[in-house]
Parts: structure tokens; C-alpha cells; sequence
């Protein structure tokens, strides 16, 4: 098995996208399964036992992360409706401190957020250093949705005077900027958009409506915009392409297949951790020192 797990381990590579090149969805299958690399019988034997063992190495990354105290991670979900970012977040950090992670969910900003400008109310919510913030939804809801409603810029009240594609372009190069300056001050970040086929949504919105308890996860308004899709994924393909980049690439993952999602989400980001190389703090000399005269002390006790 361990053999099959270094395999998936290479292929999430397949899953990022390269910084400078130009994304089309259509090229990126939300069935995914394993290809030819990983015969699908034996995929999902693979995916559950790398879930199982990648929770783990997070938790052992996380304890390091949280020790260490030099690095924050931010963790970014997007995804359409019911592509299963709530449940792949819940998966994905069992086995973590709850003292060293956060998940923050956005939803249609309040009057207050949106009286400033677009980054203010996600910047409240970053990671401190030895922390892992987890972003369900996040500042590329306003490259998305408000892309696709250019009318929620109105209360925004912005200089522009037209939401052209230059408009579009400043965003990204302001995320770009925003995501430098972080990575440049010590926080890591890791961008996952779930990647949902159309027939999939329909199959999970149906068993919302047909399954009582899962009637509270459907609302009419996501109907509303599965009419939208083609300017979604519009919208996903161009954000994706401009703010791909070496501080701060994308993943994208398929999601048909929840096992596979997670499987992959959960590799890929116990990988990033292993990559900071991080190690527990070791006490200085005369800190060293003291300890050993604080066990003395300890021990002469009666
Ligand atoms: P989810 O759909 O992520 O599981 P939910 O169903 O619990 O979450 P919703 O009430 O659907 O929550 O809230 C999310 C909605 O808020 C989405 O439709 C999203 O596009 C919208 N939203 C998030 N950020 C913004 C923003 N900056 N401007 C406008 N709408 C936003
Ligand atoms: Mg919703």
C-alpha cells in the first residue's frame, strides 16, 4: 500500500494549477478518480487509507506548526454550490488542536463590511502565527459572485466608472499583492476550488429535497444560480488563471467523488506543512540550564 500512496502523492501535483498558465475547466475532470496511474478499484482502498494517514501527519504538522510559532496557514476553499467544502473541511481537520485552528464562513458581506474596502473583513479573520485559519469562502467571492452580479458592486460605492475586464484585472493584481505581502510575513496559503460537475449538483440538490434532514441545505436561491453556471465557471477560469502564482498557486480538485476530494485536499495540505521544514524550539543554554535546576528543586522536594 505504501507504494500507492507515494503514487497519489505525486499526482495531486497534476491537480495544481501552474502559475502563468491559462485555465480551462473543461480540460479538469470532477469525476477523477485515479486515471490510468490508479486503476479505480483500487482508488478509493488508496484515497481512504491516505485520508486516514495524511490526518494524522496534519496533526503532527499542526502540533509543530503551533510550537514553532513562525508561520500561520491559510487554508481557502471555494466551490459552487454543494460541492462539499463544509463536509471536506470537517473531514479534514479531525485529528486537529482546536486551539490552533480556526474556520471563518462569509457569506453576503453586512453594511458595515461592505463600507470598506473589499479585503477589510477577510484581513479580520487571518490566521495569527502558529495558527491554521481555514476560509470557507473567501476575498475570491468578490472575483466571483460579484462577478457575476456586477450589481452587488453598487453599494461599494467604488471610483471605477465602469466594471470592465481592466476593472476585473486590478482585482487580481490587488489579491496578488495582498497574498504576496503575506507569504512575505509568514503566512503560508493554500488554495483549493473544489471542482463540481453539473449533473453531480443536480444528483446532491435532488437528495437535499428528497432527504428530510438534508431539506435545511437547500435553498432557492442556489437553483437560481446553477442558471448561471456558464458564467461561473467563466468567472472561476479567469480568476484561477490570474492569481495562480508561485507564492500562492491553486488546486484544482475534483469533486464528484468525496473520498478522492478529501483524500486529495488532505494530502496536499500535509504536504505544504512538511515542506516548511518547521522544528520544535530548543531551549537556549541558560534555559536549559534552568530547567535542570527547576527538576532539582522538583525532586528535593518532600
Ligand atoms: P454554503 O453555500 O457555502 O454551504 P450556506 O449555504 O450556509 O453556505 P449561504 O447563505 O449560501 O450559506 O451564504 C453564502 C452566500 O453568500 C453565497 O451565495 C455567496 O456567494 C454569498 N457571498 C459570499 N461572499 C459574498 C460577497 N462578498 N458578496 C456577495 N455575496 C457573497
Ligand atoms: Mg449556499
Amino acid at each position: 500500500m505504501a507504494k500507492d500512496h507515494d503514487r497519489l502523492d505525486k499526482l495531486h501535483r497534476r491537480f495544481e494549477v501552474k502559475p502563468g498558465t491559462k485555465v480551462k475547466l473543461k480540460n479538469f475532470d470532477p469525476g477523477w478518480a485515479g486515471g490510468d496511474e490508479l486503476p479505480k478499484k483500487v482508488a478509493r482502498t488508496v484515497a481512504d487509507a491516505e485520508l486516514t494517514d495524511d490526518v494524522s501527519d496534519l496533526a503532527k504538522a499542526q502540533e509543530l506548526l503551533y510550537a514553532d510559532r513562525s508561520r500561520a496557514l491559510l487554508v481557502i476553499f471555494q466551490a459552487l454550490d454543494a460541492a462539499g467544502k463544509d463536509g471536506t473541511i470537517k473531514h479534514v481537520m479531525t485529528g486537529l488542536n482546536p486551539q490552533g485552528v480556526s474556520v471563518s464562513s462569509f457569506k453576503v458581506p453586512s453594511v458595515e463590511e461592505i463600507s470598506h474596502t473589499f479585503l477589510w473583513r477577510y484581513t479580520q479573520h487571518l490566521p495569527e502565527r502558529g495558527m491554521i485559519g481555514i476560509f470557507n469562502r473567501s476575498y475570491y467571492e468578490e472575483v466571483l459572485v460579484v462577478r457575476v452580479h456586477p450589481e452587488y458592486l453598487a453599494p461599494q460605492k467604488l471610483p471605477a466608472k465602469k466594471f470592465d475586464d481592466t476593472f476585473w484585472r486590478e482585482r487580481y493584481e490587488d489579491i496578488n499583492a495582498y497574498e504576496r505581502h503575506l507569504v512575505r510575513n509568514g503566512t503560508e496559503i493554500v488554495k483549493f476550488f473544489l471542482h463540481i460537475s453539473k449533473e453531480e449538483q443536480k444528483k446532491r440538490f435532488l437528495e437535499r429535497i428528497d432527504t428530510p434532514e438534508k431539506n435545511w441545505k437547500f435553498s432557492a436561491a442556489d437553483l437560481k444560480e446553477r442558471k448561471l453556471w456558464d458564467d461561473y465557471e467563466r468567472a472561476f477560469e479567469d480568476a484561477l488563471t490570474a492569481t495562480s502564482t508561485k507564492e500562492a498557486s491553486w488546486h484544482i480538485i475534483p469533486a464528484d467523488n468525496k473520498w478522492m476530494m478529501r483524500a486529495l485536499v488532505a494530502s496536499i495540505l500535509a504536504a505544504k506543512i512538511q515542506s516548511l521544514k518547521l522544528k520544535h524550539p530548543e531551549l537556549p543554554k541558560d534555559e536549559k540550564a534552568k530547567l535542570a535546576a527547576a527538576k532539582e528543586e522538583l525532586l528535593r522536594e518532600k
